[in-house]
């Protein structure tokens, strides 16, 4: 049988043509879910969507926005009338040291990364009303800071979803949904692409005992399980896909 036989899921930042956001809507759908990929710009998301099969739906939402949030879980909840999983995958990166981070930057990277899984999760849980599973995306610069990619405020941003994690998921389990976080390292894709010399690279290769660079795939295939009843004795936790980057 397929895994998310039946299920309906909301997958943010979803519409990124070589994003974590996107494999896992196909990992998805594959599985038997229906999908509903939310972004910013609406036409990406709609056909993003079709991309991925006929059932699923594409919606434009900012996270950061919350009339935005509850507008596109209403719309899921109006089309297919019920909601088992959320994955908070949208997220924004910049790449400064800790002295040239200026307000808006802050603003720009909390508000996407953190204050979105937030207002999404607001938004979703009311309509869990058969238990649920919320998936969301941190990263391994909440583990161990920084990185190139993203800057401090990325890590902290990261790390408070970790306290939103456990916080939410000690709140909502004895109502049956289950929360919890996956921390990818280094994973190619247009955040990680075209940016990076061959010396660079090298060195974060270097770094990982794999050898290699994760997949937007290999991510994937964490969410599916942590939005499966072969989880469904995990809740507050968070799953590294990393490589051994911690080891
Ligand atoms: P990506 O840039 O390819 O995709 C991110 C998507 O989020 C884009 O489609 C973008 O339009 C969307 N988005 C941005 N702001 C939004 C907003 N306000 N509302 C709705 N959607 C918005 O990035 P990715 O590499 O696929 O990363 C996906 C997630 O995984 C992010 O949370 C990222 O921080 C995390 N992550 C990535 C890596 C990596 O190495 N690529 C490592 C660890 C964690």
């Amino acid at each position: 049988a397929l895994l998310l036989d039946g299920k309906t899921a909301i997958i943010t930042g979803g519409a990124s043509p070589r994003g974590i956001g996107r494999a896992i809507a196909q990992s998805y759908a594959d599985q038997g879910a229906r999908v509903a990929i939310l972004d910013l710009d609406a036409e990406t998301a709609s056909r993003t969507a079709t991309e991925i099969g006929a059932q699923h739906t594409g919606i434009a939402c900012d996270v950061t926005d919350r009339n935005a949030c509850e507008e596109a879980v209403s719309q899921v909840i109006a089309a297919w009338g019920w909601l088992d999983i959320l994955v908070n995958n949208a997220g924004i990166t910049q790449p400064l040291k800790s002295l040239d981070i200026a307000p808006d930057h802050y603003d720009a990277v909390l508000d996407v990364n953190l204050r979105g899984t937030l207002y999404m999760s607001q938004a979703a849980v009311p309509h869990m009303t058969q238990g649920g599973a919320i998936v969301n995306m941190s990263s391994v610069s909440a583990q161990r800071g920084g990185g190139i990619f993203g800057g401090p405020h990325y890590s902290a941003a990261k790390a408070g979803i970790l306290g939103l994690t456990k916080a939410m998921a000690r709140e909502f389990a004895p109502q049956g949904i289950r929360i919890n976080a996956i921390c990818p390292g280094f994973i190619a894709t247009d955040i990680t692409a075209g940016k990076l010399t061959d010396e660079m690279k090298a060195d974060i290769l270097r770094g990982i005992p794999m050898g290699r660079a994760g997949t937007a795939v290999d991510v994937a295939g964490c969410a599916v399980f942590l939005g499966s009843d072969l989880s469904a004795y995990c809740t507050g936790t968070e799953i590294d896909v990393n490589g051994g980057s911690l080891i």
